[in-house]
């Protein structure tokens, strides 16, 4: 093997077998010890609330962190479409097998086949657990919890909760949190931001974070540490997710030793409300879950497309036959609910030719005339009516009388921090779970897959595993914060903010990260270039440079300052740029979202390079001068085969 490349183990057995024979014979910790050990959770969205409650109720002391004034309002509450779990209630062929294998297929072979089965067989334990919790799923006439279908995949396994689903399992999670803090088992810090993790003797013992109301800096010391911060998609300034989403805290994981994996992975999701214009600072998604019912289209002739964006047509007014459904014409196995990278590149290639419609041409119809002629205006109300009155509101046109227009937008990451089979980081102690890790979901997640696999790690794998490496610290006491590297860490943060406060300039936080958005958008986006991502590096160099010499931020440190808030989060986001083109750079093929345009069959479909990049990449900081270390975890595939994904036949 050569010297960069490693391998990590996983327990022994056929896959069904690993997890079980983990569980068996890991350590854990007796009741009277789990009180001496305390436990920091970062994060209060799906992972963090339910890995911080989980912990209370097992006996651990934990420490749970959020930005937001309540854990409720973690990002995790904006998803719209599902859950995914193999109940196979509707008898259509679904199993545990078959979660696994489109996991896998989905993300296009590069996710580690012991950590996807898993996934798929505690996926049927978080449904049984949320229906507990009196998460209101969507029900069947006959009161059974009814399914719909998402993304690659021909079989219905998608939980929902009308077009809240996230809301819903948050406040599942949320109770079960708010019992334990009632418990006293867990202590909440809202409006709190960690700045670092603090390593003692190369293990996690705490962090530094900083109380956003008042803007003091405190210590927090744990036994282990929980990174559940959720993923860095607002590098590009314009994405789905929440405004406060960050990469930050993995970018100070990264500097304190632990690798950042594959942060190139970025997701594009097809079916947003499109760009209105230069002062927009957030866009909205339109779930997946319309694509059960929706049928995507453009015009078939270049001159229908031209009077549309000139105002002139109307697509009401475009008759069937001039309708270009391509999902269907393209995919015909899987239509209109193929993958999101398939169906984001297919709206791009539509547009890129000329058929793009809105006055941008940056757009495509998603269509529910043919639903409501086949179900009634009804059902598609009860199905998708809060996302239609959502889109109504923004783009004021009636969704049931003329069809949606959706155009692809950044919305997730499969990068993140890098785990091992425990979910624990390259630097012990340190684990990182949900959207923040670098996760099961390869180069492409599929949908309703997120709050599966946030909501696995946080419900039934970390509990376990985290134990695995506590049975081992119950003999450590609890230290002091005073110790020299809590000291030294809130040094270093001190500083860093008082230089920001010092620049001075002439640029506020959020023109820069326009900037930097447009150069991630256009260089490391939805296609990427040798040369694309060559002059992205280039330009998000000069992007710092004028970031630490020209930002303006206004107010006192010591105080209430979202400005410096949003600073030190854009000061991480062009350090995950840098990183993201970098490794986009490094991985010379095509494979889920990464999609590098010299790489491509002849049907425009992305091409993998299995010889040359079946590994995850691990990147390893090196210092501030110094390029970042590539190594490669070997990916071994002994259960599936990998092959060509196909989503035609
Ligand atoms: C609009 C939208 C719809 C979606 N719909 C679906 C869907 O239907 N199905 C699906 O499976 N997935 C969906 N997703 C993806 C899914 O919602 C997310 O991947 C998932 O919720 C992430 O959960 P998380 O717990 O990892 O992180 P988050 O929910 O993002 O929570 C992060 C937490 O970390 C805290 N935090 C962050 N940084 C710090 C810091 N430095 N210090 C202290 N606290 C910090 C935040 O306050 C927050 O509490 C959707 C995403 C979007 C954007």
């Amino acid at each position: 093997m050569q010297d960069n490349f490693f391998k990590i183990s996983v327990p022994q057995g056929a896959l069904p077998e690993k997890w079980s024979n983990y569980k068996n014979h890991q350590k854990l910790v007796n009741p009277a010890n789990k009180r001496r050990l305390d436990v920091i959770v970062v994060g209060t969205g799906l992972a963090g609330a339910s890995a911080a409650a989980s912990l209370g109720e097992l006996g651990f002391n934990v420490l749970n962190f959020c930005i937001q004034d309540s854990p409720r309002r973690a990002h995790s509450i904006a998803a719209q479409g599902g859950i995914n779990a193999a109940k196979n209630y509707q008898n259509d062929g679904d199993s545990v097998y078959r979660l696994f294998y489109d996991t896998l297929k989905g993300g296009d072979y590069r996710a580690r086949e012991a950590n996807v089965y898993r996934l798929a067989e505690v996926s049927n334990s978080i449904i049984d657990q949320c229906v507990a919790q009196g998460v209101p799923f969507a029900r069947e006439y006959g009161g059974l919890l009814d399914n719909r279908s998402f993304g690659g995949a021909q079989v219905s396994r998608t939980f929902y909760a009308k077009g809240q689903t996230g809301q819903q399992l948050l406040l599942g999670a949320y109770s079960a949190l708010s019992r334990q803090v009632n418990l006293g088992s867990v202590k909440l810090f809202t409006r709190y931001e960690m700045l670092d993790v603090v390593v003692i003797d190369g293990r996690a013992r705490g962090i530094i974070a900083r109380n956003l109301r008042n803007g003091k800096l405190e210590r927090f010391f744990a036994h282990a540490v929980v990174i559940a911060t959720g993923g860095y998609g607002n590098a590009f300034f314009l994405s789905t997710n929440a405004m406060a989403s960050n990469g930050s805290s993995m970018v100070q994981c990264y500097k304190k030793g632990a690798y950042f994996a594959n942060p190139c992975f970025a997701q594009i999701h097809p079916t947003c409300i499109p760009v209105h214009g230069e002062f927009q600072s957030k866009l909205t998604l339109m779930s997946e879950s319309l694509r059960n019912d929706g049928r995507i289209w453009v015009p078939k002739k270049k001159e229908d497309a031209e009077a549309i964006r000139a105002g002139k047509l109307k697509p009401t007014q475009i008759p069937d036959e001039d309708r270009d459904f391509y999902l269907e014409r393209r995919y015909p196995a899987f239509g209109n609910l193929v993958p999101r990278d398939v169906a984001s590149r297919a709206a791009k290639e539509r547009c890129d030719a000329g058929f793009g419609v809105n006055n941008t041409g940056l757009a495509v119809y998603l269509d529910f005339k043919y639903a409501i002629e086949r179900l009634g205006k009804e059902v598609v109300e009860e199905r998708y009516g809060n996302l239609f009155q959502m889109y109504e509101k923004i783009v004021d046109e009636n969704p049931y009388e003329t069809p949606m227009m959706i155009f692809p937008a950044i919305h997730y990451t499969m990068g993140g921090l890098w785990v091992d089979y425990e979910l624990q980081t390259s630097i012990k102690g340190l684990f990182a779970i949900g959207e923040a890790n670098f996760s099961d979901h390869g180069a492409n997640r599929l949908g309703a897959s997120a709050l599966m696999q946030g909501l696995a790690d946080g419900y039934f794998v970390l509990p376990y595993t985290i134990q695995n490496y506590l049975a081992d610290q119950i003999q450590v006491p609890r230290m002091s914060t005073d110790l020299p590297e809590f000291l030294d860490a809130l040094k270093e943060i001190d500083a860093k903010i008082q230089k920001l406060m010092s620049i001075k300039g002439k640029r506020s936080v959020d023109s820069i990260h326009k900037e930097l958005g447009h150069v991630m958008w256009e260089m490391v986006g939805m296609e990427r270039t040798e040369q694309s991502l060559k002059a992205a590096l280039e330009r998000i160099k000069e992007i710092k440079k004028e970031f630490w010499s020209n930002v303006y931020i206004p107010g006192k440190a010591d105080d209430l300052n979202v400005e410096l808030e949003k600073a030190l989060r854009l000061a991480d986001f062009i350090e995950i740029g840098y990183l993201m083109a970098l490794d986009g750079l490094n991985r010379e093929e095509s494979c889920g979202g990464h999609f590098r345009e010299e790489y491509q069959t002849e049907d425009g479909e992305a091409l993998r390079d299995d010889d040359k990049f079946s590994y995850v990449s691990c990147w390893k900081y090196n210092g501030e001068d110094t390029a970042p270390e590539l190594l490669k975890e070997t990916l071994d595939y002994e259960f599936v085969k990998c092959q060509q994904r196909n989503y035609k036949s």
